[in-house]
């Protein structure tokens, strides 16, 4: 008997790796995506296990019946919800982009599953720890802060009305995840939610693309900062202080549907501190090519301010069991990957 879960942007970045992790525990997987020929796409990356997996089309994920029918598709026993506008470079109205979606669109999921998934177990929702940290609070070098689950981003909607695209992503991460925890509060629906917040998330993809430009955000900034760049450029800082690799990522998202002890709790699913210094460093010592292409700075001196921030990941490590593998293998396999696609893409130009 087949074993049926429901995932939304599955031809993402974190979502084909979700994807990639569920086939290989045998798991069927309806994957709901904006249009057909992404579909499609998931079906040619994943063609060995492509019986094993269906496409919804839901192109608008906040009208009112959005995921109806592909709810009642199959007896589904969970849920995984990653949909959701990542890009900070996206131009447009700043709610309509990145709030509206986010705290509609899982408000919206929720609502259907409560409605007409009766066997559904449990929600995975994918959060970001944009909505654990408060970027006001980044440094201090009497008492770094170490953020836990407890903690949650300061932001206000009024900041985002005077803000940046990136202060509307870091909104719309935290008003959508405690707009599901008010929902679990007010609805008390069947099902048990986890939100899992990652920072930075890097590794090799797992959906097919052709050219460079074509990598999702996190490891496009890791493209321009490390390869992409020259030898006496400053060391890039950017207030993430703290990356997980997606496949360790991709481990917890399955754990968490599995685990009994994960049910209603919110995890930081962070595998540690980490500087552009550290990445740098790994680069330059195995990749000799790169040296002309990826930053000095001060080898094996971290590039972080002196008092950073950083994150606890206990909890995430004791309930869920995992490991987070090193730095150093992330950035290896990431490197290899981005490599190969540069090479493919100079080969056809
Ligand atoms: P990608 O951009 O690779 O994937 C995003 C996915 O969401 C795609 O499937 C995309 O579909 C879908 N999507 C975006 N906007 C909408 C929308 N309005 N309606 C329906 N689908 C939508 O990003 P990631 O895989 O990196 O991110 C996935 C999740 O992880 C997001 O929730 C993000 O906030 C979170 N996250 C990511 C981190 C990272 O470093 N990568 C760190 C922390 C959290 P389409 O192809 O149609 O656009």
């Amino acid at each position: 008997m087949p074993r049926y879960v429901f995932l939304t942007g599955g031809n993402g970045f974190i979502g084909s790796h979700i994807l990639a992790e569920l086939l290989n525990n045998d798991f069927y997987v309806s994957c709901a995506v904006r249009t057909q020929a992404k579909g499609d796409k998931i079906l040619e990356d994943f063609a060995a296990q492509k019986s094993q997996i269906d496409i919804s089309v839901i192109p608008d994920i906040i009208s009112p019946d959005a995921y109806n029918a592909a709810l009642k598709r199959h007896p589904f026993e969970a849920v995984f919800h990653t949909a959701s506008q990542f890009s900070s470079n996206a131009e447009g109205d700043k709610y309509q982009l990145y709030l509206k979606p986010a705290i509609e669109g899982t408000l919206n999921l929720l609502r259907t599953v409560k409605d007409h998934a009766p066997s559904v177990r449990r929600v995975i929702w994918t959060g970001s720890c944009a909505s654990v940290i408060d970027y006001g609070d980044l440094v201090s070098v009497d008492h770094p802060r170490v953020y836990d689950e407890k903690d949650w981003n300061p932001i206000t909607l009024e900041d985002v009305k005077q803000g940046s695209p990136s202060q509307a992503y870091i909104a719309s991460k935290k008003f959508a995840e405690q707009g599901a925890w008010a929902f679990m509060e007010q609805e008390k629906p069947h099902f048990e939610l986890v939100t899992l917040c990652p920072p930075a998330t890097f590794g090799p993809l797992r959906h097919s693309i052709s050219r460079i430009e074509d990598l999702n955000e996190s490891n496009d900034r890791l493209w321009k900062y490390c390869f992409d760049s020259t030898e006496d450029a400053p060391m890039p800082y950017i207030p993430v202080h703290t990356y997980v690799d997606v496949r360790d990522l991709a481990k917890v998202q399955v754990q968490s549907m599995i685990v009994p002890e994960a049910a209603n709790q919110r995890f930081i699913v962070c595998a540690r501190q980490f500087s552009y210094q550290d990445i740098c460093d790994i680069l330059r010592s195995h990749f000799p090519e790169l040296r002309k292409r990826t930053p000095l700075g001060r080898p094996s001196i971290s590039s972080l301010p002196q008092g950073a921030y950083s994150v606890d990941n206990t909890k995430v490590r004791e309930i869920l069991g995992i490991e987070f593998r090193s730095l150093e293998e992330t950035v290896l396999d990431t490197a290899r990957y981005m490599l190969h696609v540069e090479q493919d893409e100079n080969r056809t130009v």
